[in-house]
């Protein structure tokens, strides 16, 4: 049963809790098991171990549901290793990572999402130099479909952000790059301590106070309206901003 497990964690990197629950309930009727996700995710983890892979959870920054990632162990060597890239072209996937964490691209509010129609334009002009629009699209084209980058349609405007696979795998590395050594916009989720690149930013500006939609429901649990303010500035929480690639 874990082979299955771990074949859909290698196809697509990300399993979310609903799919890996059904996978397991249909094969635990076939098999005639009473096994649980967790039991054989662990199992999976056990045996991936030997090829430096590393199984770990994550959440939906939207939902809130489970998700869990194979990851590379050494998470500074991930952008290099299995990602069937070569040097140029992880240059650029850096390149656009430090355009959607520039403080640029985040300010006067949190976005962690650029136009695929404006990203080369916002790259750095030695990046610029060396890929043209249509080598700069392909690459691109190519971190969505292996999963590291994310694509959604606003407007029917094509928007990239990181995906959970990058926010996960790669989170030491922008942690490194883009936390307060660096640019300064990496920011985590004041009720679960996760990356936020999705959910709710205080109004005040420079307040760092982020929530996840589902975390502010927790955060401000039993509290009406009048009463939801922010923990760090005092300011309204209700007419908190709108982080999310779609808005
Ligand atoms: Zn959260
Ligand atoms: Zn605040």
């Amino acid at each position: 049963m874990s082979a299955v497990i771990a074949n859909a964690l290698i196809a697509n990197r990300v399993l979310r809790e609903g799919t890996g629950n059904e996978i397991i309930s249909k094969l635990n009727e076939i098999d005639g098991t009473d096994l649980s996700l967790k039991e054989v995710l662990g199992t999976v983890a056990g045996n991936v171990h030997e090829y430096d892979l590393d199984v770990i959870n994550a959440k939906d920054q939207e939902t809130g549901e489970p998700v869990y990632i194979l990851v590379n162990k050494e998470a500074s060597e991930a952008a290099k290793r299995a990602t069937l890239f070569d040097a140029g072209e992880i240059e650029l996937f850096k390149a656009i990572l430090d355009t959607l964490y520039s403080p640029e691209t985040n300010s006067p509010r949190d976005r962690f999402s650029i136009s695929m129609g404006l990203i080369r334009d916002l790259l750095d002009d030695e990046i610029k130099k060396r890929y043209s629009y249509a080598e700069t699209k392909y690459v691109i084209e190519r971190l969505v479909s292996l999963g590291w980058l994310t694509k959604y349609v606003r407007q029917g405007d094509e928007i990239i952000a990181p995906s959970l696979r990058t926010l996960a795998e790669l989170n030491s590395y922008l942690q490194e790059q883009y936390g307060q050594e660096g640019t300064d916009t990496y920011r985590k989720c004041a009720g679960c301590n996760q990356v936020f690149t999705i959910g709710r930013q205080c109004t005040t500006e420079g307040c760092r106070l982020r929530l996840h939609n589902k975390c502010a429901e927790i955060y401000f649990r039993g509290r009406d309206e009048s009463n939801q303010k922010c923990g760090l500035c005092g300011a309204d929480f209700t007419t908190a901003l709108t982080v999310h690639p779609l808005s």
